[in-house]
């Protein structure tokens, strides 16, 4: 099994990209970052203006609850993606034969406490193993 960038969104504009979009993704531990933001991102820390307007109010501070509502769903779906990638990471570490008690273990949960977050998904009944 692999784990691919198809149909992910950016963590941080909520773009969508990946392969079959124009949108370059990166990153890692789930989230995903476009070019656009890293160019964005890029320029506030080289821009010493940018950086000290960054370091005042929050974004959200003065923004309307319109806009805030609207922002609802994108933050939904990132916090989604990145669930979606830890099932996907436990798949790919059971079929590595990795065991539920050191899935369970890195997690600091028992051994049933894993297989029940992440085996329903994956249709794994390995409880035991
Ligand atoms: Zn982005």
């Amino acid at each position: 099994m692999a784990i691919t960038r198809e149909g992910r969104i950016c963590s941080f504009c909520g773009e969508p990209g990946g392969p079959g979009t124009d949108l370059q993704l990166m990153g890692g531990l789930g989230a995903q970052v476009c070019a656009r933001c890293i160019d964005d991102f890029h320029e506030m820390l080289h821009d010493e203006e940018l950086r000290a307007a960054a370091r005042g109010a929050s974004p959200w501070d003065s923004m309307t609850d319109a806009e805030m509502l609207a922002t609802l769903p994108m933050i939904l779906s990132s916090a989604e993606q990145n669930l979606a990638f830890a099932h996907e990471w436990v798949d790919l570490l059971r079929t590595r034969r990795v065991s539920w008690a050191e899935i369970g273990r890195a997690l600091g949960v028992s051994r049933q406490a894993a297989w029940e977050r992440f085996a329903r998904k994956t249709g794994d009944k390995g409880a035991t193993a």
